[in-house]
């Protein structure tokens, strides 16, 4: 029996080049054999939530994350200078059918997606080259994978290459700034009630852009107003684990590339957590 949740985070985004230190898509299929291999166990974030509460969490546990929903997280894709890449689903399908991955896993990857249409347009267009990498086209065939949940990952991340966000001052760039009710409104519930519509699906997380909350969404609005919005709980990128103790509404989490960045960095992270 554990009493932590390890809450782990890839970007199908990051896509730089084809080894696991500059490919997200590489590090997340080795990162699952070796997780595999150390005995840990994977479910998905609510069952590992729900199972921590109850002091039912098997030793080793992990849930898996994708953040910012590009196509990546679904399909595979023809990268213009990387060549043909393969992206987390579908890998995740590959160790399933190949034998690689136990039968004690209950593999979900949960994909926090930014909802705004316009917003993930006009990042395509200024961010990743046009490329089409931010449809929603495929949310609906994610949720009812079984592999897959749609979760919110705001409306559009104050992203600071938007020409304009929620943000009250139009002030970009972090999400720190969210902090008046009008703006989580639109980040928030906002967000919840278009991905919804798109997917077919209400989400039960959110995941703060950048990892940023401001005091009044952190400490206010979300435990005023989440549970009725259908959220179970919001996750950070403070690297530690989760317990008993972790504030519902700022569930920490680890990110490749930042918290680890090659095979032994991941297994140098498992046994620090696991001890
Ligand atoms: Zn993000």
């Amino acid at each position: 029996m554990s009493n932590r949740l390890v809450i782990l985070t890839w970007h199908s985004v990051n896509v730089h080049n084809n080894r696991y230190s500059g490919n997200d898509l590489v590090a997340f299929s080795e990162d699952l054999v070796q997780l595999d291999r150390l005995g840990w166990t994977i479910l998905p974030l609510e069952s590992g939530l729900e199972r921590l509460e109850r002091n039912d969490l098997p030793d080793r546990a992990v849930a898996l994350t994708a953040d910012d929903g590009s196509i990546l997280d679904f399909a595979s894709f023809a990268h213009p200078t990387c060549g043909p890449q393969s992206g987390l689903l579908p890998r995740l399908r590959h160790l399933l059918a190949h034998g690689r991955l136990a039968a004690r896993h209950e593999p979900i990857i949960s994909a926090f997606v930014i909802a705004s249409p316009d917003a993930r347009a006009e990042l395509d267009r200024k961010v990743t080259g046009g490329l089409d990498l931010w449809p929603d086209s495929w949310w609906r065939d994610a949720n009812a994978s079984g592999l897959m949940h749609i979760e919110s990952h705001s409306w559009d991340h104050n992203h600071d290459a938007l020409d304009r966000t929620a943000q009250r001052d139009n002030r970009r760039g972090d999400f720190f700034a969210i902090e008046t009710e009008n703006e989580c409104r639109i980040e928030v519930d906002q967000a919840s009630a278009c991905i919804e519509r798109l997917s077919g699906r209400k989400p039960r997380f959110f995941a703060y852009p950048y990892g940023q909350s401001s005091d009044y969404l952190r400490y206010e609005y979300l435990p005023a107003r989440g549970a009725e919005l259908g959220l179970r709980a919001a996750l950070s990128c403070e690297p530690a684990p989760v317990s008993r103790s972790s504030e519902r509404w700022h569930l920490p989490r680890f990110v490749c590339g930042r918290d680890w960045n090659s095979p032994d960095e991941f297994a140098a992270l498992l046994a620090d957590v696991s001890t």
